[in-house]
């Protein structure tokens, strides 16, 4: 959100009082053109200036907001810093437009200090300085310092609001994000209605969270507000329909944006379906997309790939790769690399995988590592293993998951000395696992689940009905998969860890609060273990129900005792 363009465009109070001549009218324009192209201030927008106080022409408010425009990176600093220097000089420094706007510049230049001083220093800061302010928290990642300017600011407008929402969907607490936004709703006024660009932070926070009703919620108010929904809020939806497991509905965002649809609208839906391991109908909607003259960018081809890599689709995966330099011109990434790594990872072709992390440009990053980690670990390959996962906990000491699983590894080869070591480490380290979390939503409220969790108030129905589950899965032929969980409990311990994994106590409370043959959506922080996958699987036959689960890799449709993935994850 750029508060400096709203700001200049609309008509500034004191000009009412002062006629400007036409000359500075004419340089601010071409300064601002200059601006707006991007070119380095030093070299276009500085120099007209320059010329223009060579010429005698005095600068007014509008000057130096638009001379600031083109400092927007942390590379423009110094120049921001010189035009300021020039605005102390030309007295035009308290004026509320020309603050807003050096709070602005000095915050895309990643300066947040400064912005601060500025922002203390004025008086009585205006609406327009308050969102600013808030708005530089914000980017820097201090969403405490936002909350609390947000707090104690005077009044507050639909940009204030929507930039906490926004904070709060970018920092990763949705929750606290759809909070906010309901604490909105609550009041009346014109200049607090959400807008498009609230709602599609809202959307955006319903998918993180995977919440299937409150996303479709969002979609109605959208629609009773008479919003339009254009390209960027379509996108928002599609994204948002396919992170909830609601690929139809995502379909048909899509279909609804009629010819409107650009590059990253059909970006959305090839991801949509990757995730959901259509491999095939993402393949198909890419080339669509090239038929409309809609030329693929790095997202797109992200996207197409992660579909290979779902649906196993091993050669088509390394064929896209490939003509994403040749034919589309671009450039591939860490990411693409990465989703080479786990293409040929998952398909046991482990060599394969190692010479591309071996001649790949770039340095490993942690989602190279672990792809190569899955497929070796699913193949077998314990030296590999090994390998990835002190390249990983080198690269990210505080990962738990990564020392566990070394643990493990030891541990199935027998090197008990090293697994003491590794939970030495550990525990010298003060590193905890993650726990494992699972959250469904009920009748419009979230209800999170942690392993062995006894916190929820009908806890104690919920165990009931779990031990009810294990017993009919029992019958159906199910045996806990006890090779996964960590290796210091005997095997009852490890049967009963599993039976009190944060899934099944989700599915347990879906199965007491929901009619028979609902289907349940479940959103899961960690990756599904094979023993949840097993038994989820059981259990969609055994009780006929759909259950959906996104774990922090991909979708799992569970139906009729078998999985979309193909026990492919
Ligand atoms: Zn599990
Ligand atoms: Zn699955």
């Amino acid at each position: 959100m750029r508060a400096t363009t709203k700001l200049v465009s609309s008509t500034h109070p004191s000009l009412h009082l002062s006629h400007p001549t036409p000359e500075p009218f004419i340089w601010n324009t071409l300064i601002r053109a200059h601006a707006q192209i991007g070119a380095p201030p030093n070299i276009s927008s500085f120099s007209v200036y320059l010329r223009m106080r060579f010429q005698g022409v005095k600068p007014d408010f509008y000057t130096f907001p638009f001379l600031l425009q083109s400092c927007s990176s942390p590379s423009s600093l110094q120049s921001g810093t010189k035009i300021h220097a020039h605005i102390l000089h030309s007295g035009l420094s308290s004026d509320p437009f020309v603050q807003t706007s050096l709070i602005n510049m000095y915050s895309d230049c990643g300066n947040l200090n400064s912005a601060h001083q500025l922002f203390y220093e004025i008086p009585r800061p205006d609406l327009s300085s308050w969102n600013s302010i808030i708005s530089a928290n914000v980017k820097s990642g201090s969403i405490v310092a936002a909350r609390q300017l947000f707090d104690d600011m005077p009044e507050r407008n639909v940009i204030s609001w929507s930039c906490m929402i926004n904070g709060y969907v970018k920092c990763g607490d949705c929750k606290e994000a759809l909070a906010v936004f309901r604490n909105m709703q609550a009041l009346d006024g014109e200049d607090v209605r959400p807008n498009e660009f609230t709602m599609s932070s809202v959307l955006s926070a319903c998918g993180q969270l995977g919440a299937l009703e409150h996303g479709k919620w969002a979609h109605a108010y959208i629609d009773k507000c008479g919003m339009k929904v254009d390209v960027v809020l379509g996108t928002s939806l599609i994204d948002m329909y396919a992170k909830c497991g609601s690929i139809e509905r995502a379909r048909r965002a899509f279909c609804g944006l009629g010819s409107d649809k650009d590059v990253m609208a059909w970006s959305a839906m090839i991801s949509a379906l990757a995730m959901h391991g259509h491999g095939e109908e993402c393949l198909n909607l890419f080339s669509q997309m090239q038929d409309h003259g809609v030329k693929p960018n790095d997202v797109t081809i992200l996207g197409v790939l992660c579909g290979c890599v779902h649906g196993g689709l091993v050669n088509e995966g390394r064929e896209y790769f490939d003509r994403m330099s040749e034919e589309f011109g671009l450039t591939p990434m860490i990411q693409h690399y990465g989703c080479l790594v786990d293409l040929y990872g998952r398909a046991g072709l482990i060599d394969n995988a190692w010479d591309v992390v071996r001649s790949m440009p770039m340095k490993p990053d942690v989602l190279v590592w672990g792809a190569l980690l899955s497929g070796s670990r699913m193949q077998g390959d314990i030296k590999t293993c090994e390998f990835a996962l002190k390249q990983l906990i080198e690269l990210e000491p505080l990962n738990s998951g990564a020392y566990v699983l070394l643990s493990n590894v030891y541990a199935k080869m027998g090197r008990w000395e090293d697994v003491r070591n590794v939970r030495y480490i550990m525990e010298a380290k003060g590193i905890k696992k993650v726990p494992g979390c699972s959250m469904v939503e009920v009748g419009g409220v979230l209800h999170e689940f942690f392993i062995g969790d006894e916190s929820h108030p009908e806890s104690r129905q919920i165990y009931l009905m779990l031990e009810e589950i294990m017993k009919r899965l029992k019958m159906a032929g199910y045996v806990g998969n006890t090779r996964e969980v960590l290796l210091d409990l005997d095997e009852e311990g490890k049967e009963l860890a599993l039976s009190l994994h944060s899934e099944k106590l989700a599915i347990a409370f879906s199965f007491i609060k929901t009619t028979p043959g609902t289907p349940i959506h479940i959103v899961k922080n960690l990756r599904i273990c094979v023993d949840c996958h097993v038994a989820i699987k059981i259990i969609s036959k055994v009780f006929e129900r759909e259950i959906v689960v996104r774990d922090c890799n991909r979708f799992h449709h569970f139906r009729y005792g078998s999985c979309s993935c193909k026990d492919y994850w």
